[in-house]
């Protein structure tokens, strides 16, 4: 039998109606930007294979060092052992995170899992729990963005069920207070666009009366810093986040930022909080921190929320764990891909990929029916369609506009009606252009869907 006849008799595959999506289609390679299918194409991955590589695929520098790793210590139990991989990684993380100037601390403490719910649920019951161990029983709610994503298990689903993807669990869910995120884009010549200052100033307020209402009941605050991803590449100014942080904090609430999506340089900085100067109490990280290689996440605590867990019994301990804790491919990976930062010069990279997408930008924005140009680092999006329609998953456009990036051979994968690129940061300068041509090619040809006449 046939990759494909095996897949469509046994595999169940995440985020498809199975019934009407197209057949899978089976790759058998991939090499910097490109995937190579069974079939002979070339596909050009602007989705940076939903979201996780980041020097291109099958790096060799990260392959090797997951080949010497394997071939020395392949797993252990993580309760009462370590190995190198993971105390020097926590090491490097730990490092390469922002230090508060003021509180001369930082995020010290590095808890291992395996995806990005994992972090979330982890950083979630580290904040609920912390109030527990301090004897604060009241503290039973969370505090969201409106929009945000964070993974698709209990927890991180109720601090992000309004991204509509969570219907059927609407009843089982946390209880979460969700306050509006400020969106902003880019107008033609790079200023900020006009609204975003009431809009901005609209959201702080509506904060400030939740927090005036519920401020001593909640456990915590989660956000996506700068970009809230899944729910259609939402950008908010750094200021926007900073103000907002600050409000929370200053009543005492833990900070939890979800740099899931943002962390390892896809917003320009290793972090998106730099650009925010905001440090939180617990950060996620997961999906690029092995450069696309393994499944692994970090949940980095502040030294404060850590020492709410210390104690001379178990009442107060973190009792959380995954089978691959701290798995040592995962961390000999992750090592490898943070080395590459600084030899392949990763960040001027996506700096340039910036600025070539910003020319794009300017030229699609003058296309009917293309609106809200914004980018970051290596991300650009669009919104097709009316102005404020924002990102509707259950639009039929998003379905029919990937069928015909994959004919012309890019891997694009619009959120609902909003059209991003996110490229790995090894993508050549001749690539990137080519997959910009296409990409208005197809704006240009689709424009009756989403354009009025
Ligand atoms: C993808 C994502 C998650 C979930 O990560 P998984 O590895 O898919 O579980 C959480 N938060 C953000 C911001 C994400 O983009």
């Amino acid at each position: 039998m046939s990759t494909s006849q095996q897949d469509q008799r046994h595999v169940w595959h995440p985020f498809c109606q199975e019934q009407t999506a197209p057949p899978a289609l089976p790759v058998v390679r991939g090499h910097g930007a490109s995937l190579f299918l069974e079939d002979g194409r070339e596909i050009l991955d602007l989705a940076s294979s939903w979201w996780v590589n980041v020097h291109g695929h099958c790096h060799p520098a990260i392959a090797q060092a997951l080949a010497d790793q394997a071939r020395t210590l392949e797993h252990v139990i993580f309760a009462g052992f370590t190995h190198a991989p993971a105390a020097s990684l926590a090491e490097a993380l730990v490092r390469a995170l922002p230090r508060s100037l003021e509180k001369g601390t930082g995020l010290d403490r590095v808890f291992y899992s395996d995806n990005g719910s994992t972090a979330v649920e982890a950083a979630l019951k580290m904040a609920f729990q912390s109030w527990r161990n301090r004897g604060e029983r009241r503290r039973t709610l969370f505090l969201a963005f409106e929009g945000a994503y964070h993974g698709d298990t209990f927890g991180a689903m109720s601090v992000g069920r309004s991204s509509g993807f969570y219907g059927p669990f609407e009843d089982v869910l946390l209880k979460v207070r969700f306050t509006p995120f400020a969106e902003t884009w880019l107008d033609s010549d790079e200023k900020d666009d006009a609204g975003v200052q009431a809009r901005e100033s609209a959201a702080l307020a509506d904060l400030d009366a939740i927090l005036d209402l519920d401020g001593a009941r909640l456990a915590g605050f989660i956000a996506e810093p700068l970009v809230q991803g899944a729910s259609g590449m939402r950008m908010c100014r750094p200021q926007f986040l900073r103000a907002v942080c600050e409000r929370v904090a200053a009543r005492g609430i833990p900070v939890i930022l979800d740099e899931v999506m943002t962390g390892f340089g896809r917003t320009g900085t290793l972090f998106a909080m730099e650009q925010a100067g905001v440090v939180p109490d617990l950060v996620c990280l997961s999906k690029g921190l092995t450069g696309g290689f393994l499944p692994l996440a970090a949940t980095v605590a502040s030294t404060a929320i850590y020492e709410t867990f210390l104690g001379q019994d178990f009442s107060t301990a973190f009792a959380h764990g995954h089978s691959y804790t701290a798995n040592p491919l995962g961390c000999a990976a992750a090592l490898a891909s943070l080395a590459l930062f600084e030899s392949e010069g990763t960040l001027t990279r996506i700096a340039a990929i910036r600025q070539a997408n910003l020319g794009w930008l300017a030229e699609a924005a003058r296309l009917p029916g293309v609106n809200r140009p914004r980018a970051l680092g290596s991300i650009a999006a669009v919104n097709l369609g009316s102005g404020d329609g924002g990102c509707d998953y259950h639009s039929s456009l998003g379905p029919k506009l990937k069928a015909r990036f994959l004919e012309l051979g890019l891997l694009v994968r619009p959120l609902g009606n909003v059209v991003y690129l996110m490229p790995p940061a090894c993508i050549t300068p001749h690539e990137l252009a080519r997959a910009h041509a296409l990409v208005l090619e197809v704006l240009h040809e689709t424009a009756p869907l989403y354009a009025p006449a």
